[in-house]
């Protein structure tokens, strides 16, 4: 279990602080937990973890219970581009990247943390003819992905699934490598299992992408990987690189690696010192997010009626860390079929044309990227007169 003194990946011992937060937390499936964190990043080659992580009995718990608002596939898995809100499906997003690397028309592919099966049921659309199998340990997100009869799921935390040796032509893993307690075994498990060759595709925040900035922010993100230190890691694992996107629209880092029976030659250490200066940005990003927060929730004290717009992971963030957690908002303003209707951390989800009459004061509460868009989306409500908050942050080149 790593610990404060001393990195997992590289062994460096000049380890810096990023934040620490608790008894208070926020969960990625949008609940609250207790507990606490203590984020920390290493200078030597820039991975960052929390020193406080939970033990692995504790997480398979945790997995056990995890669950989702609604059964429906797309529930979370819409993306809009900042340019013109067009949507288009998380998946459909990762299989525009991968298929080009996947030329076979018959193959087993294996999903980590395959949650409600999406991914699987997607490649199964696009790509007929495979075996599909996913490792879930959520019970209620796999009963869900068994729904569909062709794909195999197993219960249970990857690495205590006894899977053959070689068996697989891709593997992969998305939004899960942050969430294990040991990253290494999790790799050497994969390395393991595929077939000589095989792909291996992974994706996880970019924690130096300002747009994933609550990636410090959610308890079971135990890891926190930079572009050139996964990479790095992966190539010391014996696998060979073979595209990287570095952030995607989201925040989100995406590499496409090969297993390869002798490892390469030894790749240089990644230099850290981008991790220091993506953590200032991010201390100074969170405390313009908390300060907005704060004259949210002062509005209120002078009984002005103040409302978010966003119910997703910033405006999370926001009511469960800053000021405004537990304060009577009137409501989340959300544009998302899926959110608009339901309870958000107490506070109700309402679509923008119940914005007229129903608040004084709007926060916007997304990410960086796209507080411009949302403040264009809300100019006719600002030119009616209701105040629009927005964080003016300039996004760093
Ligand atoms: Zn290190």
């Amino acid at each position: 279990m790593t610990n404060r003194g001393e990195c997992l990946f590289c062994g460096g011992r000049d380890v810096r602080p990023v934040n620490a937060y608790g008894p208070r937390c926020l969960r990625g499936d949008y609940k609250i937990a207790g507990g606490s964190a203590e984020n920390v990043f290493c200078m030597r080659c820039g991975l960052g973890w929390n020193c406080l992580m939970m033990n692995e009995f504790a997480l398979a718990t945790f997995y056990a219970g995890y669950e989702k608002k609604t059964d429906d596939a797309q529930e979370d898995d819409l993306l809009f581009s900042a340019s013109d809100a067009e949507a288009q499906t998380l998946t459909d997003n990762q299989l525009e990247f991968l298929l080009p690397f996947v030329d076979s028309h018959q193959g087993t592919v294996l999903d980590v943390g395959c949650g409600k099966g999406s991914f699987l049921r997607a490649l199964k659309m696009q790509r007929g003819g495979w075996r599909y199998v996913g490792v879930e340990p959520s019970r209620e997100e796999a009963d869900l992905a068994r729904r569909d009869g062709g794909i195999e799921i197993h219960q249970g935390m990857f690495g205590e699934t006894a899977l053959p040796a070689g068996t697989f032509d891709l593997v992969t893993i998305m939004h899960v490598l942050e969430h294990v307690p040991d990253p290494r075994a999790t790799i050497a498990e994969i390395h393991r299992v595929l077939a000589p060759d095989g792909l291996l595709f992974v994706e996880v925040p970019n924690p130096t992408d300002l747009n994933m900035f609550y990636d410090w922010l959610l308890v079971e993100h135990l890891y926190h990987f930079p572009p050139n230190t996964l990479a790095w890691f992966l190539m010391r694992a014996g696998f060979e690189i073979v595209a990287v996107v570095p952030s995607t629209s989201y925040g989100a880092l995406r590499i496409a690696a090969r297993k390869r029976s002798t490892p390469a030659a030894a790749a240089a250490l990644p230099a850290a010192n981008g991790m220091a200066g993506s953590v200032s940005a991010w201390t100074a990003l969170w405390q313009r997010m908390t300060a907005l927060a704060a004259e949210g929730a002062a509005l209120i004290d002078r009984g002005r009626r103040v409302a978010l717009f966003g119910a997703g992971m910033t405006a999370a963030t926001w009511l469960v860390y800053t000021e405004l957690h537990g304060r009577d908002l009137t409501g989340c303003f959300d544009e998302s079929r899926w959110k608009i209707g339901r309870s958000f951390f107490g506070v109700p989800v309402r679509p923008l044309a119940e914005l007229d009459g129903a608040a004084d004061t709007i926060l916007i509460a997304t990410m960086p990227n796209s507080q411009a868009l949302v403040q264009s989306k809300l100019e006719p409500w600002r030119r009616s007169g209701i105040d629009v908050r927005a964080l003016a942050v300039a996004q760093p080149a």
